[in-house]
């Protein structure tokens, strides 16, 4: 089978499947062939290049040079040719890989289900009366759906790993520094790490290979070597220690997700793992906190869009200040201007010691939790979120229960360590998959990994 085969028959297949299913903003069609003919007519040695001819999709809030790269938000609709690529996708297209468009998600990647994209809702293709999950939902919805076997989201507060959750397939997010934030428009930029979104844990590990490692146009890119992460998988787990953190099993985790969790504790413990009680006890404090943050740092990161520099500008306005006003009042969503105003407020004046500086205090504990976890312990085990995917509109009008959902994965990257979820069954009533967690040591992908395709 060549190349162009293989592009060929994927774009058959999204054309057979995305009405439904609603993942893509935008395809690459035509650039996607003409790449491919190019490597199945230039008889170069596919072996040298590690993504040779693999179809992937990207995550429409990582930059693509001449390809459009929304956030799926208004304000961004017409960036139809930006000037560069981000540092992961000049990777991936080094690796040969072949970018096959750009996924939907939750504008500006805030939320949990795609249901805050402006531009359209991506349904879980396990039954599409479900959502996705989200930010990344249109990568994990596509993935799912066989339309793509790789694909790149980005995860702050869980936005690889829960969607990953929700789809049945496998997520990973890096330790914060892993992957070069470079050209991925920025939400919160101490939290925000790019991450694969795959079938298998294999695949999953391969891509990270191709797009870690430190860059010189992202400065909290770390200095260190990135390992052969598809040579850890030797499904060695004897003697890892596995700690079970007791606030991840509780009232509002859904029991049937706890039965299948600690089922698979026993297929570890079968494998020669050992794993104990543990405790976060500051985990209950994690959501209020990341908000805060997160908020604060968006609040920031989007007072670029002005109207001036980048995307759509009023038409209505009469002088710049209204210009101003007008250009985000329409260009934004309202889940995007309750965060800015939120994080405006938290940092201003009178208020930032009260509310962000404690923030980051409790941000500290957080982080402290796990440092001591990681003494004793590998890896640490639990839900990746409390629930299945639950259906379309019904949590859309209730932002904080909607916040309530991120519980596992934002102390990961309050944190900034590495986590992966990985299928974990259906539930016996809806039917709908969900993963199981894997939390990591900073830098040590190669354990979360290693874990993760032991019980796979
Ligand atoms: N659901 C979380 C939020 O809305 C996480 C989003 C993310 O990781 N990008 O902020």
């Amino acid at each position: 089978i060549t190349v162009t085969d293989l592009v060929k028959e994927t774009y058959k297949q999204i054309r057979e499947t995305d009405d439904k299913v609603q993942a893509f903003l935008t395809l690459n069609e035509e650039d996607a062939l003409a790449n491919a003919k190019a490597l199945d007519e230039q008889g170069i040695d596919a072996d040298q290049f590690p993504m040779f001819g693999m179809p992937i999709g990207i995550k429409d809030n990582i930059v693509t040079k001449g390809l459009r790269t929304t956030c799926a938000s208004q304000i961004l609709s017409n960036l139809d040719d930006p000037l560069y690529d981000a540092t992961v996708v000049t990777k991936l297209k080094d690796a040969k890989a072949i970018n096959i468009g750009k996924l939907n998600m939750d504008e500006f990647a805030m939320g949990s289900s795609n249901e805050n994209s402006s531009m359209q809702k991506t349904r879980n293709p396990w039954n599409t009366d479900y959502v996705p999950g989200g930010s990344s939902g249109g990568s994990a919805a596509s993935v799912a759906a066989g339309q793509v076997p790789f694909a790149l989201g980005s995860d702050t507060g869980g936005s690889v790993r829960q969607p990953a959750s929700y789809c049945g397939v496998v997520g990973m997010k890096p330790t914060y520094g892993r992957v070069s934030r470079f050209g991925l428009v920025a939400f919160a930029s101490s939290l925000d790490q790019i991450g694969p979104i795959t079938k298998t844990v294999e695949d999953n590990a391969r891509i990270l290979e191709v797009i870690a490692g430190q860059d010189k146009m992202d400065s909290t890119s770390a200095n260190l070597d990135v390992p052969k992460y598809t040579e850890a998988l030797t499904n060695d787990v004897k003697g890892l220690k596995i700690g079970v953190p007791k606030e991840y099993f509780v009232e509002g985790v859904d029991e049937a997700v706890q039965d299948s969790i600690r089922e698979a504790l026993k297929v570890l413990e079968a494998q020669g793992a050992e794993w104990e009680e543990v405790s976060l006890p500051h985990s209950n404090y994690a959501v209020a906190s990341y908000y805060m943050i997160a908020s604060s740092e968006a609040s920031a990161n989007l007072a670029r869009f002005d109207g001036v520099r980048y995307g759509k500008r009023s038409e209505n306005a009469n002088d710049m200040m209204e210009m101003f006003k007008m250009s985000r009042s329409e260009g934004f969503g309202d889940e995007v201007k309750r965060r800015i105003m939120l994080g405006t407020f938290a940092l201003s004046s009178g208020y930032y010691d009260a509310y962000y500086k404690k923030a980051q205090q409790v941000r500290t504990l957080i982080k402290q939790d796990f440092e001591k976890i990681f003494e004793k312990y590998d890896v640490v085990i639990g839900p990746t979120a409390p629930t299945t995917a639950f259906k379309i509109g019904e949590k859309i009008d209730d932002p904080l229960t909607m916040y309530a959902n991120d519980l596992m994965t934002i102390p990961v990257n309050l944190a900034g360590v590495p986590a992966i979820s990985v299928p974990c069954g259906f539930h016996p009533s809806n039917k709908m998959p969900f993963g199981l967690q894997i939390i990591g040591k900073h830098f040590d992908e190669s354990t979360v990994y290693r874990v993760a395709h032991t019980y796979e």
